[in-house]
Parts: C-alpha cells; structure tokens; sequence
C-alpha cells in the first residue's frame, strides 16, 4: 500500500462551489484519520509549481475544472483509467512522484446503478459535452458492453477528438437534438446548469422513457432534473457520482472504504437513510 497522505487537497480553478471539502472531511472524522482535505484555487499557469510542491510534500488528493487534462499531462504514472480518459481526478503520491488515477469512471458507474439499479448494456446513449466529465462518461460506457454513444459538444473540434479517443464506442452528432434521437440514457456532462437555471438541451426532444443523469450538482436539484422529472423520466443529479468518485478516492488513498452514508449526508443532509 502507499504510506498515507500527508495532507490532501482539491485543485481547480474555481473551488468554492465544491462540496468535496465537506464530503471528504466528513469522511475523514468518520474513518478517525488526522488529515485535512483543503480546497485549493490555483491558476492554470500556477499548476505545475502547486503540484511539485505536492508532490515533495508526500500530498494527494482530487482534481477539478479546469485542471484534469493538464494534471494528466505532469504525473510521473497514470492508472488504467486515467490514460484511457487523459483525464485525472485522483491523485497520490509514490516516492516523491505523482500518480494519476481517474475514480470518475467508478462514480458514474455509482450514480447510473442508483438510477437504474444495475448498469445497463446495449443501448444507445446521448453525451451533451466533450471535456474531462465527459471522458470519464464514455470510458465508464465502454465497460459497460455493446452501448453505442452519440456526442455532441458545443465546441465541435472537442467533440471529434474525444469520438476519436472513444472511435469503437462513440460517434459526433450534428446537432444535440440528433444525439437525444432514440437514446435510452442521456447524460449532461456540459457545465450548463451549474450557476443558473439554463438547459443543455430542450426537454421535450427526449424519447419516452428515457434516463437522465446531469454530471452537475448544486444545492436542490439543476433545472434539468427538475424538468426531466417533471415529464416523466427518471432522473438524477450529479451528488451520487459526486459521492461514488469521491469514495473510490478515499479507498485509493487510505486501502479502506469510507462510510457512504457519512459522506451522503454532508453533501445532502435531507436525503433518507
Ligand atoms: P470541462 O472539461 O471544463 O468541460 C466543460 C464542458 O462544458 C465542455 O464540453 C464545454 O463545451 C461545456 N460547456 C461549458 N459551458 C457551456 C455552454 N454555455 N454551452 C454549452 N456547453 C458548455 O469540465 P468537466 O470536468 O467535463 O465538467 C463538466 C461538468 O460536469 C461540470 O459542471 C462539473 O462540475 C461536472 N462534473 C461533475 C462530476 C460529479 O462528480 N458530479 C464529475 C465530473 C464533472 P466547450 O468544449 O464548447 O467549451
């Protein structure tokens, strides 16, 4: 196993919104482990002195926008996952190097199994984004087995490198209502919604009966989750992936899993059970 962190921080750019501090402090105090979990705003032309100093410092911890990519690119070894996505959310270090690790993948997993009780396999899915959320989406797919994606990106070069990266799995749809055409499974891995009420996508293009899951999460439920439910579909903010990401870190860090009801309650005190 490797020695316990010395400290543990949040890097992105910006943090405050985040709810990872409370949820992994709550965990931390649950677990009995002396170890703080700091959020830290760095900006990107600061990154690579952040993370030396992490790294000489015995450190780890998690990654956010913008930083995933960038951080990918300066760790000394990437997990499986991370190199599959080249995004990492996750990290530690091993003597005096960084390693990057990508739990992303295992949260969504968490958050599609809440949803739909069990992962799904042989659907078609629509992805609205291209960014480090949206690699973890499609690597979680591809274990999923026989699903085909639809992606679609408001920026569409990102759209079309990240269908390369996933070419076995995932095709760039012309308009973000073609993606949503016959989809069982739509995801939102699109930062709209995260500060105001706009939509990624026009609800009443989805298909009867299919799922949403929006990767974003604020206090109460997005306007997305909102709506979709609104018109009958399952639906499912981004608090379970927040907490499935976040408990596959700690496991990572410390050889133990956290208690997720603990870290449930941090992030949504009213949620039962
Ligand atoms: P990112 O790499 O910065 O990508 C942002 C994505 O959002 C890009 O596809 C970007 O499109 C799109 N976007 C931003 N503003 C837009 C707008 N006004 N209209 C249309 N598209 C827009 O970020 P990320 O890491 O993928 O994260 C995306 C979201 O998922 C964030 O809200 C993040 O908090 C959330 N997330 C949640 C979890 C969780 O545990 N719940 C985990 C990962 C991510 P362009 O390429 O055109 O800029």
């Amino acid at each position: 196993m490797n020695p316990r962190p010395t400290r543990l921080v949040l890097l992105g750019h910006p943090v405050a919104h985040s709810l990872s501090p409370r949820m992994q402090g709550a965990a931390l105090r649950a677990a009995g482990i002396d170890v703080e979990y700091q959020a830290l705003d760095v900006p990107p032309h600061d990154l690579a002195r952040v993370l030396a100093e992490l790294a000489s410092a015995g450190a780890a911890g998690n990654v956010t926008v913008p930083h995933k990519a960038a951080v990918a690119a300066e760790c000394a070894r990437l997990e499986p996952l991370a190199q599959r996505t080249g995004a990492v959310n996750t990290f530690w270090t091993e003597q005096g190097r960084l390693v990057g690790a990508n739990t992303d993948v295992a949260g969504f997993d968490a958050a599609v199994r809440d949803l739909l009780g069990a992962l799904p396999t042989g659907i078609p899915v629509a992805v609205v984004g291209a960014g480090g959320g949206a690699a973890g989406v499609l690597a979680a797919i591809e274990r999923w087995g026989d699903c085909e994606v639809r992606l679609h990106n408001r920026t569409a070069e990102r759209a079309h490198a990240l269908a390369r990266r996933f070419q076995d799995l995932a095709v760039v749809a012309a308009s973000v209502d073609a993606g949503l055409r016959g989809a069982s499974l739509v995801v939102n891995a699109t930062s709209v919604g995260l500060y105001d009420d706009a939509l990624p996508f026009d609800i009443r293009h989805l298909e009867p009966g299919s799922a949403v899951v929006d990767l974003v999460y604020r206090p109460g439920d997005t306007e997305l989750v909102r709506q979709a439910r609104a018109a009958g579909h399952r639906a499912a903010g981004g608090l379970a992936m927040l907490v499935g990401q976040g408990a596959a870190s700690f496991a990572q860090w410390f050889g133990v899993d956290p208690d997720r009801r603990v870290m449930w309650k941090a992030v949504e005190p009213t949620r039962p059970g």
